[in-house]
């Protein structure tokens, strides 16, 4: 199967394209070049919806989407769905990161726990959709490690590591990071990979 990839991300499109080995991505310049992506709902999956949906109309091909995003409990689940954009519209990941621990200044090790997560969507161009959601627990350290990976990555330690996300290799990474787990469900509900018990769904069960 093809499908579209809405995403410029390029760690995000090698992600999904580890994960979903059955799939040909094809990527967002090639299929609907110059097209924007908007994200202007409050939850992920509405937003994996939204830019999955505008590219289907765009390109009219299957598309993959996903949504993802960082929500610390001490700061009431922000940066959440804005995670992107925390520092601003065009903020880069040093200047979200910057924000992220400034606003963490006197709160212990112990109450900086946050979870990573991420809504990945399937749409057909006859409207056909499918979700799936993955989460990954940890905790913000404030002196960020290592050079692998994106966006918070420095600074979110897993929970039962002694590694920052930034220094987890990615095929390690993707055995429990939200991403991973989003992304396997997904080609678990589009039949793509093996079924943990019993028979795949029928195809229309699986559609939402
Ligand atoms: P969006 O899904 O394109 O809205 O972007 C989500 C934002 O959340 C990214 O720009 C990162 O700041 C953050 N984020 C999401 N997933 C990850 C991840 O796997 N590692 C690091 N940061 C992430």
């Amino acid at each position: 199967m093809r499908a579209a990839f809405a995403s410029r991300n390029r760690h995000k499109a090698e992600q999904a394209a580890l994960l979903l080995p059955g799939i040909e991505l094809l990527s967002l310049d090639r299929v609907a070049p110059g097209l924007i992506l908007e994200e202007p709902y409050d939850t992920f999956e509405d937003n994996a919806f939204a830019k999955a949906r505008a590219v289907v109309a765009a390109a009219r091909l299957p598309v993959v989407a996903d949504d993802s995003g960082l929500e610390v409990d001490a700061l009431g689940g922000a940066p959440g769905v804005y995670s992107a954009r925390y520092a601003g519209e065009l903020a880069t990941d040093k200047e979200n990161n910057a924000k992220l621990i400034v606003a963490l200044v006197g709160v212990p090790e112990e109450l900086r726990t946050c979870r990573y997560r991420c809504t990945a969507v399937f749409v057909a161009p006859d409207g056909r959709a499918l979700a799936a959601e993955g989460t990954c627990e940890g905790t913000i350290v404030s002196i960020g490690r290592g050079t692998l990976g994106f966006g918070y990555d420095p600074h979110f330690k897993p929970r039962g590591e002694t590694r920052t996300m930034g220094e987890i290799p990615l095929e390690e990474k993707l055995v429990f990071s939200h991403r991973g787990r989003a992304f396997r469900e997904l080609a678990r509900k589009l039949g793509l990979a093996p079924q943990v018990a019993g028979s795949p769904p029928a195809l229309d069960d699986r559609f939402l």
